[in-house]
């Protein structure tokens, strides 16, 4: 019998390969991790965490104003950037170490250099040494897709965004999706006049309409402003520092910080992978359900294989393919029912079937929707209203899709989620009596 270096070797210690090789590890697998840059990955260094801290200190805007209604005397209060991102850097590194100190306890080696593939069980490291393994998992992630014109190396990222020196007074962004409609509100809540630049006429592709124009109305109601069908020409940096914007069509603008938040691509470049006959699909690797590539001893998890990007998912994935492999448990992951967020300003939760997609899948559907101003926004003052919508498969009035926009709608939907996988029906729900006086009783009684 071949004997190997490590039983696995991961590539990358994001969500799904810190998960795989921990438990890996766990059920007693000899596990070497290497990652190039810092251990915790997209979603703990540089994505879902520290972008969730900054959507906390955004909101505060809006509280110290509501505060006001609520009794307190509250001065006028200037926001210090350097400060929260400093304190939210500091947590990043907090957590960075608490993962570290979890693979160590685990007994995996953490191997701190960037890592290729260099045969079927062969992994060539950044320092030319090279090990070989069992079996190879491919956790490298996803990049953010960056957009090439003449100027565009102006532009930022997300990678970039939570290290800026100081706060921008104008920012565009390109995109409108997640990371375009969630910066889009944290830079305003803290000041800076936002403009969100959109190839085409709609923003969150995938959601559901009314819930999009929903977020749409309320963020032109806020100040932000969109600018449809645009397409970029050029970006050049003015004397003073600031980015004069040229596109294919209409007026030019002037702003201090460029965006772009355009798509994330898988992490396969110069990986070695094609070359050990792993099979790649627009740049990510192709897995069967069993997280198997084209090559029986390399396997992929999480953003690199394109699936779903989303954390808890690469997480699942990494359980999967450990429980699979080393603990004699085969597990597949259930790709049905995924809860998602958007952590705009309202943030937006949902989980099934769009009204259109239930449509196209079950031809008859029922609609019921609650469209309300939550009390706190009605003493405060607040015009914004929140709106719920169910979608229901009209023959078993079964829930296939829950889609809300409103305060904490993603600590709401999460918990409605349960009831929708589990299939229950509209019945189900108004059977339960409502939780009075709270926003998620709309769930209960909606007409
Ligand atoms: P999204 O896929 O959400 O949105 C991409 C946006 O960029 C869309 O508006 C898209 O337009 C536009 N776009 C794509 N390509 C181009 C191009 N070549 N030129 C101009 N515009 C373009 O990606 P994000 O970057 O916002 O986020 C990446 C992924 O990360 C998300 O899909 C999500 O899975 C994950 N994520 C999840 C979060 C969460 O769970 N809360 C938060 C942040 C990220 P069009 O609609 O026309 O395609």
């Amino acid at each position: 019998m071949t004997t190997y270096d490590y039983d696995l070797f991961v590539i990358g210690a994001g969500s799904g390969g810190v998960r795989a090789g921990r438990v890996s590890a766990a059920h007693g697998a000899r596990v070497a991790i290497a990652e190039e840059y810092r251990v915790g990955g997209t979603c703990v260094i540089r994505g879902c965490v520290p972008k969730k801290l900054l959507v906390y200190g955004a909101h505060f805007a809006e509280d110290l104003a509501d505060a006001r209604r609520f009794g307190w005397n509250v001065p006028d209060c200037a926001f210090d950037w350097p400060r929260l991102r400093d304190n939210v850097l500091a947590e990043v590194d907090r957590l960075n170490a608490a993962y570290t100190t979890t693979l160590d306890s685990h007994k995996v080696e953490v191997i701190l250099e960037r890592a290729e593939v260099a045969g079927p069980n062969e992994v060539r490291l950044a320092s030319g040494r090279t090990v070989t393994a069992g079996r190879i998992l491919i956790a490298t992630g996803a990049t953010p897709q960056l957009l090439h014109f003449p100027g565009s190396e102006h532009a930022i990222t997300s990678n970039e965004v939570f290290h800026l020196p100081t706060l921008p007074k104008r920012v565009l962004i390109a995109g409108a999706g997640y990371i375009a409609n969630e910066f889009a509100g944290i830079f305003h809540e803290f000041g800076s006049a936002v403009t969100l630049a959109v190839r085409g006429d709609a923003i969150l592709r995938g959601y559901d309409q009314q819930i999009r124009d929903r977020l749409l109305q309320i963020s032109m109601g806020k100040g932000i402003q969109f600018r449809f069908n645009t397409v970029f020409k050029s970006i050049e940096k003015q004397s003073d520092g600031s980015l004069l914007v040229e596109f294919t069509t209409g007026e030019p603008m002037t702003v201090d910080c460029v965006m772009f938040a355009t798509g994330r691509v898988p992490c396969t470049d110069g990986l070695g992978l094609e070359e050990a006959g792993v099979v790649l699909e627009n740049g990510a690797v192709k897995v069967d359900d069993d997280n198997q590539s084209s090559v029986p001893s390399i396997y992929a998890v999480g953003d690199v294989t394109n699936r779903v990007q989303l954390t808890p998912v690469a997480i699942r994935e990494g359980q999967a393919f450990a429980d699979t492999i080393f603990g004699g448990k085969p597990t597949r992951v259930d790709y049905g029912c995924i809860p998602s967020a958007v952590f705009s300003h309202p943030p937006i939760g949902a989980v099934g079937l769009t009204e259109g997609q239930a449509k196209e899948k079950y031809g008859a559907v029922r609609v019921y929707t609650s469209d309300f101003r939550p009390m706190k926004n009605v003493l405060a003052g607040r015009n914004e209203r929140a709106l719920y919508k169910m979608v229901c498969d009209a023959a078993s009035n079964r829930v296939v899709g829950l889609h809300m926009i409103g305060p904490e709608s993603g600590e709401i939907i999460q918990v409605a989620a349960v009831a929708v996988k589990a299939g229950l029906t509209k019945d189900a729900f108004d059977d339960t009596i409502a939780l009075h006086p709270t926003m998620a009783e709309e769930l209960v009684l909606m007409k």
